[in-house]
């Protein structure tokens, strides 16, 4: 909780900004290579094509910048648009993650639900999947109700991640499976109050297994967004119980996290698919993930070495 808090105030930091911009993607030593692959399309597109010839599938991660305005969140979805199709135009798998706050949902909820239909409509038209992320509680219901909306309209070239944490999401579930949208389960990575997440592992985990049950007996093409060794082990025994074939399900992992991991789940027969993120707003995420996990904190300190 403590090193959320640091880590969110150093993103916020102009000084930190200054020296991320200036340091923090080198190709050697640069902290932020550590999480993603680069700030461009052309950064995930080449990173993605390493991924898949190592025999993974993967799904690239935009991250835009804040969107403070109507003009803000129009160019979003363009730069979103544009990134469809140099990714069409690149060949390799057609898989986008996005996050609704980079399409204005803090600005205006009807502007957010048109410019996710103008992402859906080229992603449709070229056969891509849009996976809709989930950020922090105060966006919850939002997104819930902005996907099914769209849902609704009859685009099924979407799904949306729901958070173990929160203690709403087996309801959720319930939701989207009856609506037979496809649901990847994380465990949650904000910094939530007590009255609405779970917050110490063993109820996070206890929750991530009661949803993921419920996705495998009732769900769509779930997928698990999980690092986690024993929930690894726990889906893939739930699964083979109830004799669901492994590629009725995917695990999704972060790019350059737990490789060994990564690839020894693929050989023992599970669909893999990594996860690289990208895109401007690069920094604020490496500074979200850092706060989670402070021990990587070691690929910020060879940077400052390494810049002096
Ligand atoms: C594909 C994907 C999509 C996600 N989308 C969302 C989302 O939409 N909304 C949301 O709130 N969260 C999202 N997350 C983040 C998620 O909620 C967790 O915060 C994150 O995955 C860490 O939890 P874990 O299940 O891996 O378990 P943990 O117990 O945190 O980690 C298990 C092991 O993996 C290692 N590990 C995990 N993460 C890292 C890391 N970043 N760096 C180094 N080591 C690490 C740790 O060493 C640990 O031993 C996503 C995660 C993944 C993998």
């Amino acid at each position: 909780m403590i090193s959320r808090l640091v880590f969110g105030a150093l993103a916020a930091s102009r000084g930190m900004q200054t020296f991320a911009s200036k340091y923090g993607l080198r190709r050697r030593y640069g902290f932020g290579r550590q999480f993603v692959a680069g700030d461009t399309v052309d950064d995930a597109i080449a990173v993605a094509q390493r991924v898949e010839s190592a025999g993974f599938s993967q799904t690239l991660q935009y991250l835009g910048t804040p969107v403070g305005s109507m003009a803000d969140a129009d160019a979003a979805t363009r730069a979103c648009v544009a990134i469809i199709n140099r990714i069409a135009a690149s060949g390799i798998g057609r898989n986008l993650s996005v996050r609704l706050t980079d399409l204005g949902l803090t600005v205006d909820r009807a502007t957010c639900v048109d410019n996710l239909r103008r992402v859906l409509d080229p992603a449709t038209a070229q056969e891509f999947f849009v996976r809709v992320e989930m950020e922090d509680s105060r966006y919850t219901q939002l997104t819930l109700d902005i996907f099914q909306t769209l849902w609704q309209q009859g685009y099924r070239n979407a799904g949306l991640d729901l958070q173990a944490y929160l203690s709403r999401s087996l309801d959720d579930t319930r939701r989207m499976n009856a609506l037979g949208a496809r649901v990847r389960l994380v465990k949650g990575a904000y910094a939530e109050p007590r009255r609405v997440a779970y917050r110490s592992k063993a109820k996070i985990d206890r929750a991530f297994i009661a949803i993921m049950e419920l996705l495998l007996s009732e769900g769509t093409g779930p997928a698990f967004g999980t690092h986690d060794r024993a929930l690894i082990d726990a889906t893939r025994t739930f699964a083979a119980s109830r004799a669901i074939a492994p590629d009725a399900y995917e695990f999704h992992m972060l790019y350059g996290v737990r490789e060994e991991l990564q690839a020894m789940v693929r050989q023992a027969g599970s669909l893999v698919r990594v996860a690289i993120p990208f895109g401007p707003g690069w920094f604020p995420y490496v500074m979200q993930r850092l706060g989670n996990h402070p021990t990587d904190v070691r690929f910020l300190f060879r940077t400052l070495i390494s810049a002096r």
